[in-house]
């Protein structure tokens, strides 16, 4: 692990240190929505949080973390939560808020106690969330024969399929081989792969952030992934990005700027391979700071929002490319503007100040290493985009 990552990770740490854990209460939470017209719900259940997360985790991310948590008792949450789902769900994602087939968050017995409730149940269609390195041939094809006939989706996040963002701006430590092969593998067992793609990474502008969540999408569906889902950042609490914002490194992206992205992708694309998720903020008690427009136009947009959420009907992202409003204008003049400096000298400056705060006279004997660390991986990165963005495919 590089020296940049550690920093991240640290910081990561030192947020999360007094977070209130929304899973110290909660045992399951269940969240309801239509996808393709139909019945959709959501089921987090508790675990002990993503393995990931308990090292310091993605810049962005809170999906909290909870007390230890037995093998009936993960099972019986999940229980819980399917017998408090209204008749006629058509689908239905169950997720323990980081990685379903990662043994240290949910292990073998109580996945294959989920599994066995999912396919009790009988509907038509079920999904889970799992990073794409815990993705083995073993852990997918045992996935399908316990659930023989129905449809399966499977979320990973990518985020970002540069390099450079997914290492300095998001700290999401994965390799995208891993990835391309994750999709690969749920496509040989007949599981639909959809790819997690964030708008908004730190350090990118509001041009740099639409061009990396279109060339990311296109990516995924170039290596295999049958579908994506799109999500603007939110400003969480006790995260890294906390940190970004309160220190002035950080604004959440422009909802139009979101739209643009789906604009970009075309009708084709979005409304045969496209969701939407975290358009609004529902709620969540650990936001601070949110994707949004201005008071003028925020109730129509998110409107026509959740009306392609609910149906996948491009009509309603036509319609909403097509409102205008002054702070439509500015946020066009916005793109035009010209930055004086570099996502790599943005993100040198955040890792500059981190790296005073967490380290202090410690700092400056690492600080050259670091900084060297982020400009020299853009060179690195440029060429790693060739092979990723422009080879289509890797291996
Ligand atoms: S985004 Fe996923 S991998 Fe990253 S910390 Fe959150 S749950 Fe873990
Ligand atoms: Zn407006």
């Amino acid at each position: 692990m590089n020296e940049t990552s550690k920093l991240m990770l640290q910081l990561g740490r030192v947020m999360k240190k007094d977070r209130i854990r929304f899973w110290d209460t909660e045992n399951f939470n269940v969240r309801l929505g239509k996808r393709l017209g139909k019945l959709d719900a959501s089921l987090f259940f508790r675990t002990q949080g993503c393995r990931h997360d308990r090292s310091g985790g993605c810049t962005m991310c809170d999906y909290s973390a909870g007390p230890t948590t037995s093998v009936p008792e993960m099972i019986d949450y999940v229980r819980q939560g399917l017998d408090s789902l209204p008749s006629g769900m058509d689908s239905v994602l169950v997720s323990p808020s980081g990685s379903f087939l990662d043994t240290w968050e949910v292990p073998l017995d109580a996945r294959n106690g989920i599994l066995a409730l999912l396919s009790q149940n009988q509907y038509p269609v079920i999904a889970f969330e799992t990073r794409a390195e815990t993705i083995t041939e073993e852990s997918i094809a045992d996935c399908r024969s316990r659930i023989p006939e129905q449809m399966m989706r499977v979320y990973c996040g990518l985020e970002s399929a540069d390099p450079w963002v997914s290492q300095f701006s998001i700290n999401k430590a994965l390799e995208p081989d891993a990835f391309v092969f994750a999709m690969k593998t749920l496509a040989k067992y007949n599981m639909a792969g959809v790819a997690n793609v964030l708008l908004g990474a730190p350090f990118l502008s509001e041009v740099e952030l639409i061009e990396d969540a279109v060339q990311s999408i296109q990516w995924a569906l170039a290596v295999g992934a049958k579908e994506f889902c799109l999500f603007p950042c939110h400003v969480k609490r006790w995260t890294q990005l906390e940190w970004l914002y309160g220190h002035g490194h950080y604004h959440p992206p422009s909802l139009w700027s979101f739209i643009e992205v789906l604009h970009r992708l075309g009708s084709q694309v979005v409304s045969l391979q496209g969701e939407i998720a975290w358009f609004t903020n529902y709620g969540a008690f650990n936001i601070l700071a949110s994707p949004t427009t201005c008071s003028v136009c925020y109730a129509q947009i998110i409107e026509q929002l959740h009306g392609f959420a609910n149906s996948s009907d491009y009509t309603f992202i036509d319609r909403v490319y097509a409102i205008d409003c002054k702070c439509k204008e500015d946020w066009q003049e916005k793109l035009q503007t010209h930055m004086s400096n570099s996502r790599e000298e943005r993100a040198a400056m955040a890792y500059d100040q981190i790296g005073h705060v967490l380290y202090s006279d410690a700092w400056p004997m690492m600080r050259e290493n670091v900084l060297t660390t982020i400009s020299l991986a853009q060179k690195n990165t440029i060429h790693a985009k060739k092979s990723i963005f422009y080879a289509g495919e890797i291996r």
